[in-house]
C-alpha cells in the first residue's frame, strides 16, 4: 500500500479500489455490499469465526460442530461405480474413529492418504452410519506417525458474510489490509469518553481490531451472540448516532412555526356534553397534555398510545374539535380504507350533530366526484376531512391545515410520517401532529423508536369491559366450535371467524376465508354469513361491514384485514384460525374487536396440533393476560424487536448492529452522549450519521 499515492485523510474518504487487489470487478461485488470505502469494509462484521486455536481428540467431537483434529490412516479405500467416493477412516489411538469423506479427487490424493500417514483436518462433523465423518475437510498430510506439536499459529478465524463470487480468503486478505489502514488512520472518536469509560466500552479502533481479528481464549459464542463489549460498543455507537438524529429531527422541528390551535369552547364544550359516555380520567389527562401543545406556536409530535379499545378515537376527536373552533383544517388518516370509513362515521356521529360533517376521501371517489371533494378540501369548506395516506398526494391541496392525525401509526413507516410533516404549509407553517397507536410499546424501546416524539399513554380501559375469555381449542374440536357461534348467534350476538395463513400470502389468505366461509354457511343455515378480505372491492367490503355493524350480517367471516380499529360492540365472539401463526400483539389487535361491549366476550384460537413448547408459550401468554404491554413485553422477548416491530412495517427503523431489547440499558446513555455532541461537538453529527445510517434513507433528514 505503501507504493500508492493515498491522499484521503480518513478511512471513510479511501475508497476499497486503493486496497491491493481490489480492481473494478471486485469493486463491483463489494459495492453489492455497500461496501464503498475502507471504513465501510472495516464496519462489515464475522458472522461467525471458526475455532482453530484447539486441537480436538476424537472423543470430544461431536456432530454438528466445526472443529480441528488429528489422526493417523489406518484405512484408505474407493467405493463405488458411478458415484465414486474415497474413504478414509482415521484413527487417534482410542477406541474413536473418524471417518473423512471426499467425492471429488485426484489419484494422486487417495495414494497420499498411505496408512501411517497423520493427517490434521478441520471440517463440520456429521454423524455417519458407524463413526463420525467429515466430508471434504480442509486437511494437512504430516508424513511422520509421531504426534506433532502445534505447528502454525492457532487462530480464531472469522468468517464473513458475502456474495457470490467473493470466497473468504479474499476478505481475510481485504481485511488485513484493512487492518493496517486503520492503525495508520484511525477513524475519528465521536462518543464523548465520559459516556464511554463509565459503561466500560472500548475505543472504536480497539472495537474494530478485536472483531476482526479476536485474540486467543476470546469467548466466541460472546462475539457471535453479540453479547462482548466490542460488539457492544458498536452497537451503542450506532443507538448514539440514531438518538443524534432523531435530537437534530426534533430541532429542526422546534424550529418551526405552527398554529396556536386556541379556541373558545364553542365546539369543543357542547361536544363533550353530548358524548353517550364520561370520558376516563386517562383520557382527560391526554386531552390536557395535547391540547396544551396545541396551544403552542411550535407543532405537537405527540404519539398517543393506548391499549385496544382503550378510546382514542373519542381523544382525536376533541383534538380535531378544538383546531376547528381555532379556524383550522384537520385531517385524520388511517391506514385502511375500511378503518377510514369507519372513522368517517363514529366522527361523524359526534360532530355532525355539532354543525361539523366531516369529509371522507377515499380511493374509490373518481372523476366528478372526487374533483369536487378536492375542491371542497382546498376551499376550506371541509373543515375535518378522513382518509387514508392518499390524502397526502399532491392533488390534495388544504386548506389552512393545523392538525394531522394518525391512526394506528405504526402502519406507516418512519419515512412516511416525516414526509407528512411537510404538508399542511398554506396554514403559515407546519401543522400539529398528533400519532395514535395501539401497539403498546414498552418504554426503553418507544424512546429508541420514537425520540423525536413526546408520549401521551391511556393506561386504563373505559369501565364497564369485562375482560375477554380466552381458549385454545384443536381444530380437531372444530364442529363443537361451529355450535359455539350458532349459540351465540341465536342470542342475538355476532361473532368473528378470522382466518390466517402463513406466508403472508394475501390471495391465498383470501381462498380460505371464501372456502371457510362457503363451510359455515352450509353449517349454519339459520346464521347470515358475511365475509370481508383483502382483495374484495373496497365498495363491497364496505356493504358486507355496514351489514355487520347494523346487525343485519351475524357471522362475519374475515381475514386479519379486520386487525385494526374495527368497532362492534355487539360481537363478543371472536374465532381465530391458525393463531400459531400470528405474532402476539397480532392476536391481541384482533382479539380486541371483541370485549367492548357489557357482556362477557369469547376467544377462541383454533390451533392445528401439535404445538411446538414455543407455540405453546405464546399462546398460553395470550390466554393468560389481555393486557397490551404486557403482551409486547413477552412478545419483545420472545421474538426480538426487529420481528415485533418489523412485521409489516415497511419504513421502520432498521438498526445494523443494536437490538434495542438486547441494548435497553443503553439507550439512557445513548441519548446523553448525543446530547453531548449535539452541545460540544455538533460538527461530528454529520460525520457520525454518515458512518451509520449514511445508505438508509427516510431519517436523518426532514
Ligand atoms: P381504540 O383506542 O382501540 O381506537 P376506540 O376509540 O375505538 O378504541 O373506542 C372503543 C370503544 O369504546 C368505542 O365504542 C368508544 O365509543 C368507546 N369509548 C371510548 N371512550 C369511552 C368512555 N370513556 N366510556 C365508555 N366508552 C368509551
Ligand atoms: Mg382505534
Amino acid at each position: 500500500m505503501s507504493t500508492r499515492t493515498v491522499v484521503a485523510d480518513s478511512l471513510a474518504a479511501l475508497p476499497v479500489t486503493q486496497l491491493k487487489g481490489v480492481g473494478p470487478r471486485l469493486a463491483v461485488l463489494l459495492a453489492r455490499l455497500d461496501i464503498h470505502t475502507v471504513q465501510d469494509l472495516l464496519f462489515h462484521l464475522p458472522l461467525r469465526y471458526q475455532d482453530r486455536s484447539r486441537l480436538l481428540p476424537f472423543v470430544l467431537l461431536e456432530a454438528g460442530m466445526e472443529a480441528l483434529t488429528e489422526g493417523v490412516v489406518v484405512e484408505t479405500k474407493v467405493t463405488g461405480d458411478q458415484r465414486r467416493t474415497l474413504k478414509v477412516a482415521l484413527s487417534d489411538g482410542t477406541r474413536h474413529n473418524l471417518l473423512l469423506r471426499f467425492f471429488h479427487f485426484s489419484s494422486q490424493q487417495v495414494a497420499m492418504f498411505r496408512t501411517g500417514v497423520r493427517v490434521r483436518c478441520y471440517g463440520e462433523v456429521r454423524q455417519g452410519y458407524h463413526t463420525l465423518e467429515m466430508i471434504h475437510p480442509e486437511y494437512h498430510l504430516q508424513h511422520s506417525a509421531l504426534p506433532t506439536a502445534t505447528d502454525h499459529a492457532p487462530q480464531l478465524i472469522p468468517i464473513y458474510p458475502s456474495t457470490e463470487g467473493l470466497q473468504q480468503p479474499t476478505w481475510h486478505s481485504l481485511m488485513d489490509q484493512a487492518l493496517a489502514w486503520l492503525a495508520r488512520l484511525p477513524p475519528a472518536e465521536y462518543l464523548p469518553a465520559e459516556i464511554l469509560t463509565p459503561l466500560a466500552l472500548p475505543s472504536l479502533v480497539e472495537a474494530l481490531h478485536y472483531l476482526h481479528r479476536p485474540p486467543l481464549g476470546t469467548s466466541l459464542s460472546d462475539l457471535t451472540e453479540r453479547r462482548h463489549p466490542v460488539f457492544l460498543r458498536l452497537a451503542f455507537e450506532e443507538l448514539t448516532a440514531h438518538q443524534v438524529s432523531l435530537r437534530q429531527l426534533r430541532l429542526t422541528q422546534r424550529a418551526q412555526l405552527a398554529p396556536p390551535l386556541r379556541g373558545d369552547g364553542s365546539l369543543c364544550q357542547p361536544l363533550r356534553a353530548a358524548l353517550p359516555f364520561q370520558l376516563t380520567a386517562a383520557q382527560e389527562r391526554v386531552l390536557t397534555e395535547i391540547s396544551a401543545d396545541l396551544q403552542q406556536e411550535r407543532p405537537m409530535q405527540r404519539l398517543l398510545q393506548g391499549d385496544v379499545g382503550a378510546g382514542k378515537t373519542v381523544v382525536a376527536a376533541l383534538a380535531a374539535a378544538q383546531a376547528i373552533e381555532a379556524g383550522y383544517q384537520v385531517a385524520l388518516m388511517a391506514p385502511t380504507e375500511l378503518l377510514s370509513e369507519q372513522h368517517h362515521r363514529s366522527l361523524g356521529a359526534w360532530l355532525t350533530p355539532q354543525g361539523i360533517a366531516p369529509l371522507w376521501l377515499a380511493g374509490r371517489h373518481k372523476g366528478k366526484e372526487r374533483a369536487q371533494l378536492l375542491e371542497a378540501i382546498a376551499s376550506g369548506a371541509a373543515q375535518l376531512i378522513v382518509g387514508t395516506h392518499a390524502l397526502f398526494q399532491d392533488a390534495v391541496i388544504f386548506h389552512r391545515l393545523g392538525l394531522v392525525i394518525i391512526d394506528e401509526q405504526h402502519r406507516f413507516g418512519v419515512a412516511q410520517r416525516l414526509k407528512l410533516r411537510s404538508k399542511g404549509g398554506s396554514a403559515g407553517g407546519a401543522p400539529h401532529q398528533l400519532m395514535m397507536t395501539a401497539t403498546p410499546i414498552p418504554r426503553s424501546l418507544a424512546m429508541t423508536m420514537y425520540a423525536d416524539l413526546d408520549l401521551s399513554v391511556i393506561d386504563a380501559l373505559p369501565p364497564g369491559r369485562t375482560p375477554i375469555v380466552t381458549v385454545a381449542v384443536s381444530d380437531e374440536r372444530r364442529d363443537e366450535v361451529i355450535e359455539r357461534v350458532r349459540h351465540a348467534c341465536q342470542q342475538g350476538r355476532q361473532a368473528y371467524w378470522v382466518c390466517t395463513l402463513i406466508d403472508e400470502s394475501e390471495v391465498l389468505e383470501c381462498q380460505a376465508a371464501e372456502e371457510t366461509a362457503q363451510q359455515l354457511r352450509a353449517a349454519l343455515p339459520e346464521v347470515t354469513v358475511g365475509l370481508v378480505h383483502g382483495r374484495m372491492k373496497g365498495s363491497e367490503r364496505d356493504t358486507v361491514m355496514a351489514e355487520f355493524t347494523s346487525g343485519a350480517v351475524s357471522l362475519l367471516v374475515a381475514t386479519t384485514v379486520i386487525e385494526v380499529g374495527v368497532d362492534v360492540p355487539n360481537a363478543s365472539l371472536m374465532i381465530i384460525e391458525n393463531p400459531e401463526r400470528l405474532g402476539l400483539s397480532q392476536l391481541h389487535q384482533l382479539r380486541g374487536r371483541v370485549g367492548r361491549g357489557a357482556v362477557v366476550s369469547h376467544c377462541v384460537l383454533l390451533y392445528h396440533a401439535p404445538l411446538s413448547a414455543l407455540t405453546y408459550e405464546r399462546l398460553s401468554i395470550i390466554r393468560a393476560t389481555t393486557d397490551g404491554f404486557e403482551i409486547a413485553e413477552r412478545d419483545l422477548a420472545l421474538r426480538g424487536a426487529g420481528e415485533v416491530l418489523g412485521t409489516r412495517q415497511a419504513g421502520a427503523i432498521q438498526f445494523r448492529l443494536a437490538d434495542p431489547l438486547r441494548d435497553q440499558q443503553f439507550v439512557a446513555p445513548a441519548q446523553q452522549a448525543a446530547d453531548l455532541i449535539l452541545m460540544r461537538h455538533p460538527e461530528y453529527a454529520a460525520p457520525l450519521l454518515a458512518r451509520w445510517l449514511g445508505q438508509h434513507e427516510g431519517y436523518g433528514q426532514v
